[in-house]
């Protein structure tokens, strides 16, 4: 007997056929003697419905009351799901974030797990009960709803997992595992059986949505074992091949073999910022910069010209696209304290960036990032590189052809087998 988390994306969530789909791969799980806690996500598309209603309702809202929203799309699929596993003789509860409860932070929109009351679930787990949890969202010590950031449910699933110490946290989804790249944009991306904690927690900050990036980070720290498979697959658990998180020290020799590169990975959602003729002296870029860190605003792929020969210099970066009506705003407003000429940003860009612990072995790997890049014609905006990571910004519409030629670039595609 074991104790497993089993946790549901939008995709496997969206609708009572698919719940009923997800209720019976529970229900095999309770059936093969194991201590169940199920964390789904909402149906998908729920919660960008009700992002944009209060979007529409005002555009600069109380984050509190938009936690309060879009937390309610995971109470309607923990309730159904519940009540579908009733109806299957299964038994079963949901359990709200504010009723286990789920501690987190204050930051709204994007809290951090900070404490899970355990005592109930375990309880409930150990008597045979499945436990069925919303993920996504928690509570404040002050008992405000809180949520978890985009694709939070991952996190909520391993930090149940991590609470109840359970022997594994099988993440179930609309893929069958963790691939070279994106399979929705490179059919010949191929899957991986196993990946380490670091290249997942890099693959997916750089925009591999397949885990939400806490989620894989909050693993390495607990040592949850995560497991991503497809829902879509009907075979038993056990049966079925999705990709192994790992510790670097648990990839065996055939792994050791693999490709330089691990992934590559693409990201819509930044926006360039760009300040020209910066006045060239100390404490310039700190005036850019220290107001949006204030803000909690996250800078990331920086570059400054070369100076003009008359004391002043552009300056351009990347932030989160939906930081940039804040960021402008906080930069207009120091306009004078900077002393810049104009304030120019561009939404229609994309990052791009390969991953891999074997950058630390090699050279090379960024030179042929560029070279690739140039051979299609593909112009570089801005470049960062971290220890097993390289990243270019490119512009938006040649997002898909670039990750295609960085992907057979690096001898990443799969073998078509011959007719
Ligand atoms: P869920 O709703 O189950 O949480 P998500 O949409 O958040 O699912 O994540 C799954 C999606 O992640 C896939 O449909 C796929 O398009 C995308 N994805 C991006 N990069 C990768 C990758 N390297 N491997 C697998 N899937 C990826
Ligand atoms: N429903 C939330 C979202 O769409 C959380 C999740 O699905 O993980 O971002
Ligand atoms: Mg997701």
């Amino acid at each position: 007997m074991a104790r497993i988390v089993m946790k549901f994306g939008g995709t496997s969530m969206a609708g009572t056929e698919r719940i009923r789909v997800v209720a019976a791969r529970v229900k095999r799980e309770v059936d093969a003697g194991h201590e169940v806690a199920v964390v789904v996500s909402a149906m998908a598309g729920d919660t960008d419905r009700l992002v944009n209603f209060c979007r529409e309702a005002a555009p600069l809202h109380d984050p509190k009351e938009y936690d309060v929203v879009v937390a309610a799309g995971e109470q309607i699929t923990s309730g159904l799901l519940a009540i579908t596993l009733q109806a299957m003789g299964v038994r079963a509860r949901s359990w709200l974030g504010w009723q286990l409860p789920i501690r987190t932070s204050d930051a709204h929109s994007s809290a951090r797990i900070e404490d899970i009351d355990t005592s109930g679930l375990i309880a409930a787990m150990s008597s045979g009960e499945v436990a069925v949890i919303p993920g996504f969202q928690g509570m404040t010590a002050d008992d405000r709803v809180t949520t978890l950031g985009r694709g939070g449910s991952d996190t909520s699933a391993v930090a149940v997992a991590a609470a109840v110490k359970a022997d594994r946290c099988d993440i179930y989804t609309d893929v069958d595992g963790v691939y070279t790249t994106d399979p929705r944009i490179v059919p010949r991306a191929r899957k991986l059986a196993k990946v380490t904690y670091e290249e997942m927690l890099e693959l997916a900050s750089v925009g591999a949505k397949v885990l939400q990036t806490r989620s894989v980070g909050l693993a390495m720290k607990e040592n949850v074992r995560i497991q991503v498979l497809s829902s879509f697959d009907d075979r038993d658990s056990a049966d079925l091949p999705g990709t192994m998180i790992v510790g670097d020290d648990e990839l065996g020799v055939e792994d050791m073999e693999r490709q330089l590169i691990t992934g590559i990975a693409h990201d819509k959602n930044e926006a360039k910022v760009t300040l020209t003729r910066v006045p060239d002296k100390p404490g310039a870029v700190a005036s850019i910069f220290s107001p949006l860190a204030e803000a909690s605003i996250n800078v990331d792929m920086i570059i400054q010209n070369i100076s003009h020969g008359t004391g002043s210099t552009d300056v351009t970066f990347t932030v989160p696209g939906a930081e940039l009506a804040r960021s402008l705003d906080l930069l207009g407003k120091a306009k004078e304290a900077i002393g810049y000429e104009s304030l120019v940003h561009d939404t229609k860009v994309a990052k791009i960036s390969v991953v891999g612990v074997g950058m630390r072995s090699h050279a090379g790997v960024a030179s042929t990032m560029f070279s690739a890049l140039a051979q299609r014609g593909i112009n570089i905006q801005a470049i960062t590189t971290s220890e097993i990571k390289v990243s270019v910004l490119i512009d938006e519409d040649e997002t898909e052809l670039a990750v295609r030629v960085l992907h057979t670039a690096y001898g990443l595609d799969a073998e078509v087998e011959a007719a």
